[in-house]
């Protein structure tokens, strides 16, 4: 095979993976102004959370939450074949796992990292239990601080808003990007 052929060659391929879309394989969601509007550790919620007449409630009956494109979000990625993840820094891990159960997002989530710390070590943990490389991995935060610190593993990380949380919307357009961003870095 000369050399031509062999650029000629190499250059089709190249066109080809520009025009595949590639989805990552994990989505990882943060939870507090994420998933749901407050910061659990922050206790505006008093445990015991329990359901009364159909209502997620708190020991003083205030109702309890998450954000209203949850869990159409998890429903989305998962007929896509897209895994999901959460990770939170929260000092609070066991109301956590609490409004998880109660919001019956089990179903949904295939790994759980929620415990104090740098974000970065909960991706890496991430990374060894799933097996799934951080550049297939698609992360959502509110703070900017831990998009900072997951993007220099090579996760593609999307700052939300924090009173809004991350709509279907956004993930719908990272979905998309990540796409773009991937394709066009596998062709140059
Ligand atoms: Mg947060």
């Amino acid at each position: 095979m000369n050399r031509l052929f062999c650029t000629v060659a190499k250059n089709v391929a190249n066109n080809n993976s520009t025009s595949r879309i590639t989805l990552p394989r994990l989505a990882i969601f943060d939870l507090d102004h994420t998933v749901w509007p407050f910061g659990i550790d922050g206790f505006q919620y008093t445990p015991p959370y329990f359901y009364h007449e159909g209502q997620l409630i708190d020991v003083h009956g205030k109702e309890i939450r998450h954000f209203p494109d949850f869990p159409r979000i998890f429903e989305l990625l998962q007929e896509k074949g897209i895994q999901i993840a959460v990770a939170s820094r929260t000092k609070y891990p066991t109301g956590a796992y609490r409004l998880i159960d109660l919001f019956d997002w089990h179903k949904y989530i295939n790994y759980y990292h929620i415990y104090p710390g740098e974000k970065i070590k909960h991706f890496e943990r991430i990374n060894k239990e799933s097996g799934i490389d951080f550049d297939r991995m698609i992360f959502f935060d509110d703070e900017q601080r831990n998009i900072n610190d997951v993007s220099t593993l090579g996760v593609d990380a999307i700052l939300v808003n924090n009173e809004t949380g991350a709509t279907e919307k956004i993930v719908r357009e990272s979905l998309e990007n990540f796409a773009i961003k991937r394709n066009s870095s596998s062709s140059s």
